[in-house]
């Protein structure tokens, strides 16, 4: 999400996840599926448009855009929702498409057309995750390999840099052209999920979508100062106190190290800032020379921890995640931790310490 100290984000996206279960992108009739689905809607059809709990750029931007784009359809009957809690994160309050939200208390309960964007699976969506069932159509427009292809019609593809990728193909599929505001919301989504255009996903296609995202007149200064390069003054001392406490332990993670460092709902409190703010913590912490893989344990409730993974190639993440009951990529993963934050890290350790099936050590990142 928010990047700091020289913008990257914490979903990276340039891996693929331990179990592919949808190996290639969308088919020609997957598409010809997807551009039927919002075609066929009534005059009054009914739209919701979902993304993942705790969105990052890639679901806001890609479902904001995407949605300003039906508007401009026609589709007049069209809400945007994400699982509670429904605040935005500080850097996307000035997203073009903010006045499509609704709380997802208030999501229409049987849409036409659900349109679901960036989750992997449907425990991503909370208490939004019964629309998919509902009697309208679902579509997914997603780029986890370990999406596991719960829409009616599912725009997969895991080689796109970032869900707007399939955004923006199904847009110019539906006839609609970019304008400023769509342009903005793909763009944010992009640049977050690509970490400003660093990772190995960032393909020259992945430049060519910027540059007609560019071309509508969008400043991406101001795009990447308010998305990565700001925070309240209180978060930056409250990463210094942080930072300070971080700990290497270059035997960890099979003789690849792994630095970690934690915070919690009191440090929070100490500095008076919201838990957002801890999104942009692993940017600093995975810049350690010395370790392979390195986590940040961010405090959610009294025995509750989330917990961010990044590997920069040598450790498969996610398998580290998914064994303790989360998910993600390969060099980008989190999980839900109970427990005292050292229970927690142990556990990740002994994960760490586990051989990867296949040699997955050697591979490269
Ligand atoms: P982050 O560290 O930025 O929260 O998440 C990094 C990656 O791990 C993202 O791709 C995100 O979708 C995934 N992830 C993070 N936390 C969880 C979790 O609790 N469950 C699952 N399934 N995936 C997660
Ligand atoms: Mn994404």
């Amino acid at each position: 999400m928010t990047a700091s100290l020289g913008g990257a984000l914490t979903e990276a996206d340039p891996a693929t996840a331990a179990e592919p279960v949808i190996a290639d992108g969308p088919t020609e009739d997957d598409w010809d599926a997807a551009v039927a689905a919002v075609r066929r809607l009534p005059p009054d059809g009914r739209v919701l448009l979902i993304c993942h709990v705790n969105p990052d750029g890639d679901a806001l931007g890609s479902m904001l855009g995407f949605g300003l784009g039906l508007r401009r359809l026609g589709v007049r009957q069209l809400q945007a929702t994400f699982p509670h809690p429904s605040d935005v994160p500080e850097p996307f309050r000035g997203l073009p498409g903010l006045d499509l939200l609704v709380p997802a208390a208030e999501a229409d309960p049987a849409p036409d057309l659900v349109i679901c964007f960036d989750a992997a699976s449907v425990s991503r969506l909370g208490e939004l995750a019964d629309r998919l069932t509902g009697p309208g159509t679902a579509l997914v427009l997603d780029h986890h390999a370990s999406n596991t292809g719960f829409g009616d019609v599912n725009l997969v593809d895991p080689a796109a840099a970032a869900t707007s990728v399939l955004a923006e193909e199904l847009l110019a599929r539906l006839g609609v052209a970019l304008d400023a505001g769509i342009a903005e919301c793909l763009y944010v989504a992009l640049s977050t999920d690509t970490g400003s255009f660093r990772f190995d996903a960032t393909t020259p296609a992945v430049h060519e979508m910027a540059a007609r995202l560019l071309a509508t007149g969008l400043r991406p200064g101001d795009i990447s100062r308010r998305v990565f390069d700001s925070r309240p003054f209180g978060a930056v001392r409250l990463f210094g106190e942080v930072l300070g406490r971080a700990r290497l332990e270059p035997e960890a993670a099979a003789g690849h190290g792994l630095v970690w460092t934690y915070a919690t709902l009191d440090d929070l409190a100490r500095h008076e800032q919201r838990p957002y703010v801890l999104e942009a913590l692993i940017d600093p912490v995975r810049c350690t020379a010395e370790a392979d893989v390195s986590c940040v344990v961010k405090q959610a409730g009294p025995q509750e921890w989330a917990v961010s993974l990044r590997s920069k190639g040598a450790t498969d993440v996610s398998r580290v995640a998914v064994a303790l009951g989360g998910g993600g990529h390969r060099l980008a993963a989190g999980f839900t931790g109970r427990g005292t934050v050292d229970e927690v890290v142990e556990r990740i350790r002994a994960e760490l310490a586990v051989p990867a099936p296949g040699g997955d050590a050697d591979r490269p990142g």
